[in-house]
């Protein structure tokens, strides 16, 4: 037996693991998983999910399950055949290259993943903005984080989540706000439960428009109105200047722009607030006086504010009340954004985003531009903003982009309004899928598939919510022939070199001169010199040897930075943090009296995003076996519903029938599906639609600034199957 140390691949926590392997037939198989009990993230601790892993590599498994071979569809509809990998890489480098040379570099994409190590996610970010020349690479991400990312820029000035789990040890007032904790990120609960034992004079305050288990627990429950959130806050500071409770030496010394917003929040009187948000006024003020006057306050959010048309606002505001109370740089205070997928944080560390450049640079500075185009030896480095991810599928529905690569992430069950996401897929000239698993509704459209190695077989780093770099190992072989993702980027982006005149300076032979992930690694790292997340002082070596770091751990540092701003001192211009007076907006579509309920999607505690990997096993159904629509007793009495009974849950964009569960954690008018639940679970209004799963009805408006759809809420109506 032996035993490699790695980390869990689902959540944002970024938990340590211990895989432990066995030879068998002459191979090495993975025979168990426990928690690293030296990770700073977990301590030895795992979910469900995470103790789980090793069954998801089980190799009677693995063969019903993974993808195993290069393939090619001759045309859709048609079963692949399996080919070599020298003709997929040609196949995929010449005709990404004969669409570029006929219709230009913005007419190809490429989607990736916040589940890819940050290695992959530097050299697939390369190859678009270096290589071929356009910004059109985006990520599954921007589902998920870049609200948070939008709302860190405009109020602390970079994007960095300030705080780290320690805090919630010290923090006095812990508020979370959109974010079911206990189910999303399990270990950070479990240290917040431990916290609450250590120091019984705690609070935990929760804002949720569904009662789930992390708001059950809370001292203060705050049930608000969906898409409300920018009013409570606004409505909280209301109350904390008028009691006196802002903090005018830290708004003094460190921050700007504060008048603008105590202009704006004047409007926000309880009376306004409790009834937006639909809240009691003794609740607003609790929350209020809670927030401001506890030795430190740490907020933890996540999708509840991200996944929404004014996510960016939603964020700046909470980040507001911190910056007014001066509750942040601190032990046990900030505003602390979880980060949804296991490597989020890498992908926006290296730039993978159509909007941003290596290294926290930004692609409308022209400097960031000439110093990335100077690291990576290329001419200039594009300009104009990619397609972000909403727009890149829209733009393959109207056949403005012709091709896209879609890796390690499965945007057939994963985007909202999926029929139009089909319809893209179903008009795209040329489609290819990296992927480690053989059956996503994604590889349905693929031109050419690509196996690519997973969890138990990669090497490289992860960056998790607290900015704490791990590294992971590999403990078993890749799966048959299946190749690391940046491996595949390596050898297409190699390929197509060779057909594209590209824009490399004279002396560069080559973009990709690597021999491994470490040589990628090593890259990143220079690129980050003297920025805010600055890891030159970081290595594999002192990673393997000291353990995962947090960043910045610039040359010359023994450790990385736990907690930021402690001095006071902002990444903008003028060195202060800036509130943002942000208005409150009502979600984006709203319930009328033909789509009269408010549908919210989130997490299952047993399954992780499209069930690719948890849905294999069988276990992990134990908690919620089927898809359901959650409704209140009042709106199933009112239609004379019973558990179990199927509706026809319908939107503007499709149709879907669920059966139904009748819970008194949802508000009446309101209704939650799960997100996980895709086409194969789910059967569409017959001779309507097909079956998409809950996406099929969701929203895709999305964030003016930072591009995220509102996943968290859709105008849908509800009758009788
Ligand atoms: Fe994995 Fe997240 Fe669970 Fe930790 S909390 S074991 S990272 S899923």
């Amino acid at each position: 037996m032996a035993e490699v140390k790695s980390t869990c691949c689902y959540c944002g926590v970024g938990c340590g693991v211990i895989i432990e392997t066995a030879e068998s037939n002459g191979k090495i198989e993975v025979t168990g998983v426990r928690g690293d009990p030296d990770h700073p993230a977990n301590f030895g601790r795992l979910c469900s999910k995470g103790s789980t892993l090793h069954l998801t590599a089980n190799p009677s498994l693995q063969m019903q399950a993974r993808l195993g071979s290069p393939a090619i569809r001759k045309a859709r509809g048609e079963d692949p055949v399996d080919i070599s990998w020298p003709e997929a890489i040609q196949t995929v480098a010449q005709k990404f290259a004969d669409i570029i040379q006929e219709h230009g570099s913005e007419s190809v994409g490429i989607y990736v993943s916040g589940q890819l190590l940050t290695e992959d996610y530097y050299i697939f970010n390369k190859l678009m903005k270096g290589l071929i020349g356009s910004n059109n690479i985006d990520t599954n991400s921007r589902l998920c984080m870049s609200s948070a990312v939008a709302g860190y820029k405009q109020t602390l000035g970079m994007d960095a989540p300030p705080c780290c789990y320690e805090d919630i040890d010290s923090a006095s007032t812990i508020f979370i706000t959109g974010s079911n904790t206990a189910f999303a990120h399990p270990i950070l609960y479990r240290r917040l439960e431990d916290a609450r034992k250590n120091n019984p004079d705690l609070k935990v305050i929760v804002v949720d428009p569904r009662k789930t288990d992390t708001a059950k627990e809370a001292d203060l429950y705050l049930q608000i109105q969906p898409g409300t959130d920018v009013a409570l806050y606004h409505g909280m500071l209301y109350i904390m200047l008028w009691e006196k409770w802002i903090n005018e030496s830290y708004i003094n010394s460190y921050t700007a722009d504060f008048d603008a917003l105590r202009d704006l929040v004047r409007d926000f009187t309880p009376k306004a607030v409790s009834q937006i948000c639909g809240i009691n006024e003794k609740d607003l003020f609790q929350a209020a006086q809670w927030f401001a006057t506890s030795p430190a306050t740490l907020s933890m959010y996540c999708q509840g504010l991200n996944q929404s048309a004014s996510g960016t606002a939603k964020n700046a505001a909470l980040v507001n009340l911190h910056l007014a109370t001066g509750q942040i740089g601190k032990a046990g205070a900030g505003p602390f954004s979880l980060t949804g997928q296991p490597n989020a944080m890498g992908g926006r560390e290296v730039g993978g985003l159509a909007n941003l450049l290596s290294a926290h640079r930004d692609l409308a500075n022209p400097e960031h531009r000439a110093e990335v185009a100077n690291l990576w030896g290329v001419d200039s480095v594009p300009e104009k903003p990619g397609l972000s991810a909403i727009p890149m599928f829209e733009a393959l529905r109207t056949e403005k982009l012709k091709a896209i690569w879609i890796v390690c992430t499965n945007p057939a069950q994963s985007m909202p309004d999926l029929n139009a996401v089909h319809e893209g897929l179903s008009k795209a000239e040329f489609v290819v899928v990296q992927e480690a698993y053989a059956h996503t509704a994604t590889t349905l459209y693929a031109d050419v598939l690509l196996p690519a190695t997973t969890w138990a077989e990669k090497v490289g780093t992860v960056t998790n919510s607290e900015r704490r770099i791990s590294k992971v190992n590999p403990a078993i072989d890749p799966y048959a022939s299946a190749k690391h993702d940046w491996q595949i980027a390596l050898e297409i982006g190699l390929a197509l070199e060779a057909l594209l005149p590209g824009n490399r300076k004279e002396g560069t032979s080559t973009l990709f001169p690597y021999a491994g992930p470490e040589d990628i690694w090593n890259e990143h790292r220079e690129s980050t010199a003297g920025r805010d997340l600055d890891i030159t002082g970081l290595s594999y070596k002192i990673l393997e040897e000291r353990g995962p770091q947090q960043w910045p751990m610039p040359v010359g540092s023994d450790s990385g930075k736990k907690r930021l701003y402690e001095d006071g001192i902002f990444p903008t211009k003028d060195k202060k943090a800036h509130f943002i007076a942000a208005p409150y907006k009502a979600t984006a579509e709203s319930v009328d009296a033909r789509y009269p309920f408010a549908l919210n999607t989130g997490r299952l505690r047993d399954q992780w995003h499209g069930m690719s990997r948890t849905g294999t096993i069988g276990t992990l159904y134990g908690h919620s076996p089927e898809p359901c629509v959650e409704l209140s007793p009042k709106d199933a009495g009112r239609m004379n519903l019973e558990n179990g009974d199927l509706v026809h849950v319908t939107s503007r964009r499709g149709s879907e029938i669920f059966p139904i569960k009748v819970s008194d954690d949802i508000a009446s008018s309101q209704a939650f599906i799960a997100m996980h639940w895709g086409s194969e679970f789910i059967s569409g209004a017959a001779g309507k639609t097909p079956g998409r799963g809950v996406n099929g009805l969701t929203c895709n408006m999305i964030d003016p600034v930072s591009g995220q759809p509102e996943l968290k809420h859709s105008a849908v109506k509800i009758l009788p199957a």
